[in-house]
């Protein structure tokens, strides 16, 4: 029978998700920040009664927390008290300066003390309480990304920041208090300010918000950067010519894949030496320097079963690969003569993500040809009648016994479109078939003890043994 249905695992949850917590939004780091800045009219400080606890105090002089907020000299003045770094003092200044990020913040600070003279005595924080000195360290977090990318193939990147919590918090309760309306926040600003670094030390690249190549996960806390290399996605289809070669990679049953010194399978960890996995995806993880492959048919056939006509689609999906670019008709050229009279692919092309799915869940109809023996047969034309009345009818299928390890036991009905071509030579009969997708097509032969109905065995009154099964075509896509 063959097993063309849907894997019953579901795709393993998609880590793109998770990185999408820590990513940023918005990379326009290129324009000024405040060109479309509204400076909105100074509050009544008598309004709202603010303290959250912490007591700033330098020279003995308490801060002004009651002074409005940036751009107003006041609140730029407060800001510089409580120890805004040069890099804050212009992301929440609100004035346009000629110079960006912490040069811009120094000007600001120049023309602040020149109007003050009174804040160049003051004594400082050496602690920014808006970052926590956090953008001294982006030079650094620059030179992880370099060291850890530059042996890489890499197009497209995206930045993710991880913040502790209670700093995204405190800054936030600040910003929002004595910014400027519309200043951005610690992590869009810090994303911003690690990507023009590394924009001015990498050639060739771009940073993208979803689909990078390349995911860099930048832990504020430990400094820590993570590189996660996207895998590569290929669509194409595979017509097995052979017997005996499963789809996926299947494991030593005696080592359980662990090979060492495993005299079952000769140290190789693997059941069957052949997978139509490792005689398409070996060369092109070898070719695209990846680290392994998945491989998602859209259904399977079973070991012993062919698979001709124009073949099944496939997407093979290349782990951490080194390099993203390579000749793809090269390739299908060499696993077509490496793995000549086993199987043989074509229609390749780059594909992503989202066609796994797509190729997973689609349920199309399927044509095959079937070959049984029978014993005692009767007269040609009895079987060839009998046979025909199944065309058109639905099958009621319990799930077959060889299977039922590993499927729910149930009941589910499957349609025979079509039979033709049926075929008497002595006591071996051949036929082929169209259904629908999932039906079982060894047990509409032989009944499966009587779990399949009706079936060949059971319009022909007599015991059927299938001798072979080939899945002719597909028809999708
Ligand atoms: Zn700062
Ligand atoms: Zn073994």
């Amino acid at each position: 029978m063959t097993r063309d249905e849907p894997e019953a695992d579901a795709t393993a949850p998609d880590a793109e998700d998770e990185w999408q917590l820590y990513a940023t939004a918005g990379y326009a780091a290129a324009e000024n920040p405040w060109d479309d800045l509204v400076v909105v009219e100074e509050k009544d400080s008598k309004e709202e009664e603010w303290f959250d606890g912490d007591d700033f105090e330098s020279n003995g002089q308490t801060v002004d927390w009651d002074s409005p907020p940036c751009p107003s000299p006041l609140g730029i003045a407060h800001m510089i008290r409580i120890g805004t770094c040069d890099h804050c003092l212009h992301r929440v200044g609100g004035r346009r300066t000629e110079v960006l990020g912490a040069d811009g913040g120094a000007s600001l600070r120049a023309e602040a003390l020149a109007r003050d003279k009174e804040l160049s005595s003051f004594e400082v924080p050496e602690l920014c309480p808006l970052c926590e000195n956090l953008f001294e360290d982006v030079d650094n977090i620059v030179e992880r990304i370099t060291e850890q990318t530059g042996e890489l193939d890499h197009g497209s990147l995206q930045i993710g920041v991880h913040v502790p919590k209670d700093l995204i918090q405190d800054e936030d309760r600040i910003r929002t208090r004595h910014g400027a309306t519309g200043s951005r926040p610690l992590k869009a600003s810090f994303s911003d300010a690690v990507q023009a670094g590394v924009t001015s030390r990498m050639d060739g690249i771009e940073f993208v918000k979803e689909r990078p190549d390349l995911m860099i996960l930048i832990d504020c806390l430990t400094l820590r950067v993570d590189v996660d290399i996207r895998p590569v996605f290929i669509y194409g289809r595979y017509r097995k010519l052979g017997r005996g070669i499963p789809q996926t990679r299947w494991p030593c049953r005696a080592c359980r894949g662990r090979a060492e010194g495993c005299e079952a399978c000769s140290g190789t960890g693997l059941q069957y030496p052949d997978s139509v996995q490792d005689l398409i995806g070996e060369p092109f993880r070898l070719a695209l320097s990846a680290d392994d492959t998945s491989f998602h048919g859209m259904g399977r056939e079973d070991i012993d079963v062919r698979c001709l006509g124009r073949g099944r689609p496939f997407v093979l999906e290349l782990k951490r690969p080194h390099t993203r670019r390579t000749d793809l008709d090269e390739i299908v050229a060499a696993v077509n003569a490496n793995a000549a009279e086993k199987i043989e692919i074509s229609d390749m092309r780059w594909s992503n993500r989202s066609e796994v799915s797509r190729v997973k869940e689609t349920r199309s109809e399927k044509s095959y040809s079937i070959r049984f023996r029978i014993e005692d047969p009767p007269e040609e034309s009895a079987i060839i009648e009998s046979i025909s009345s199944l065309s058109g009818v639905t099958l009621e299928q319990q799930t077959p016994k060889r299977v039922s390890h590993r499927r729910a036991d149930k009941k589910r009905k499957r349609k025979v479109v079509s039979i033709d071509n049926i075929l008497v030579e002595g006591n071996e009969v051949q036929f082929s078939v169209r259904c629908e997708a999932g039906t079982y097509v060894k047990e509409l032969v032989h009944s499966d003890e009587g779990r399949t109905v009706p079936s060949v065995t059971s319009v022909l009154e007599r015991a059927c043994e299938v001798i072979w099964l080939d899945v002719e075509d597909i028809h999708a896509d």
